[in-house]
């Protein structure tokens, strides 16, 4: 079993040794996950990662030493030794040293296929890991240095892996004997191993069309989306222009297949939500209460991309309305998805919303809504 505490400890000395040691300021590098994210619409299906959720795609025209840094690392690069220079690690000066590689691309695969020899892993794998490590080349001086286990490597050959899950995968296989390496990944993606609210993380981008807000994953509680009213004729409330654009557009269509469709709660602040908790907390157990409303911070109300339509009682049955039909049909073309599913409780944490959607862009809405997946699914899978 690896030791996480020590690879924390390379990491924030490649930090301090980053920062300490600038001398090429002028190559700010975007560290991954601090990027944009992709257009809504783009044409890429699946490659692209929203922002906010885990490292960006890298590319074979960016450069290797922008490509390496983690996002907690001090985004300034210093010029990288020579290989020959490279001495065993003599302690962890010597450590932050061997991170900055400054070998070519070229340098960078012979050293990761000879870490990766006689591992017993498959071509395939190799394949996938060589690439990964010439890209990641923190993953690749932790290899060097004994850090990574023949199971972490498993799992980094995984496109959707990311490395910095590698522990809590090695922890949920450990309990879960008989998954997978790949469904390891994806349960663990999913955030299956920790509690709702158990581990917050407060997104970095809430601006971005394809954030991920949830119970894992709040917004700051000072956000205040650009908002846009509906309109007269479509309902109550605002919306980010984009998805209030969309959802009129939506309506007009529905309109002409005589199917209305009106926006019963779209945006709400902070505060709104705050109320609304605590108001059905007044009436019922914390437990119930989380079931079906949010906590303030992880409604994806708060966005100014989600409303609900027509309804938002279970007991107006909308799943049996000619509305929810078209829009099961019909809502990935303007961009929406429906976010809470049935059977998908254990993953979004809400019971079935059949009223409820998210603007996502076309593209991620198209993919969710014909395979059936939810939203944190859809990511789950995301290559890096
Ligand atoms: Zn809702």
């Amino acid at each position: 079993m690896h030791n996480f505490a020590i690879k924390r400890g390379i990491w924030g000395l490649m930090a301090a040794g980053l920062c300490l040691l600038t001398l090429a300021p002028s190559m700010a590098a975007i560290p991954k996950g601090y990027g944009l994210g992709p257009e809504p619409d783009s044409a890429a299906r699946m490659d692209p990662i929203p922002k906010g959720y885990g490292f960006r795609p890298s590319t074979e025209e960016t450069p290797v030493t922008e490509r390496f840094l983690r996002p907690e690392v001090c985004p300034e690069i210093q010029p990288l030794p020579q290989l020959e220079e490279e001495a065993p690690a003599a302690g962890p000066a010597e450590t932050t040293d061997t991170v900055l590689v400054s070998a070519t691309e070229q340098q960078l695969k012979e050293r990761a296929a000879s870490q990766l020899r006689g591992r017993g892993l498959t071509k395939e794998q190799n394949e996938v890991l060589s690439l990964r490590l010439v890209s990641e080349t923190t993953l690749l001086v932790l290899l060097e240095e004994g850090e990574l286990t023949t199971a972490d490597l498993i799992y980094l050959a995984l496109p959707n892996s990311r490395a910095a899950l590698l522990d809590r995968y090695n922890a949920w296989a450990a309990d879960h004997p008989a998954d997978a390496p790949a469904e390891v990944v994806r349960q663990v993606n999913l955030d299956r191993d920790v509690s709702f609210y158990e581990n917050i993380q407060i997104v970095t981008d809430p601006d971005s069309l394809t954030v991920l807000v949830n119970k894992n994953h709040a917004l700051p509680s000072d956000y205040v989306p650009q908002l846009e009213t509906l309109g007269s004729g479509y309902g109550s409330g605002s919306l980010r222009p984009e998805a209030a654009q969309a959802f009129r557009a939506m309506a007009d269509a529905a309109r002409k297949d005589g199917v209305s469709l009106r926006g019963v709660s779209a945006y709400r602040s902070f505060q709104t939500q705050r109320s609304v908790y605590n108001r059905y907390l007044y009436y019922n157990s914390q437990a119930v209460v989380d079931t079906f409303s949010a906590r303030p911070g992880s409604s994806e109300h708060q966005t100014g991309l989600a409303l609900d339509i027509n309804t938002a009682n279970v007991q107006a049955h909308f799943e049996t309305t000619p509305a929810y039909d078209w829009l099961q049909k019909h809502c990935a073309e303007y961009g929406f998805m429906l976010r809470y599913l049935q059977g998908k409780e254990d993953i979004t944490g809400y019971r079935f919303e059949p009223w409820h959607y998210r603007y996502v862009g076309t593209e991620i809405a198209k993919t969710c809504m014909e395979r059936g997946i939810t939203y944190e699914e859809y990511l789950a899978l995301q290559s890096n």
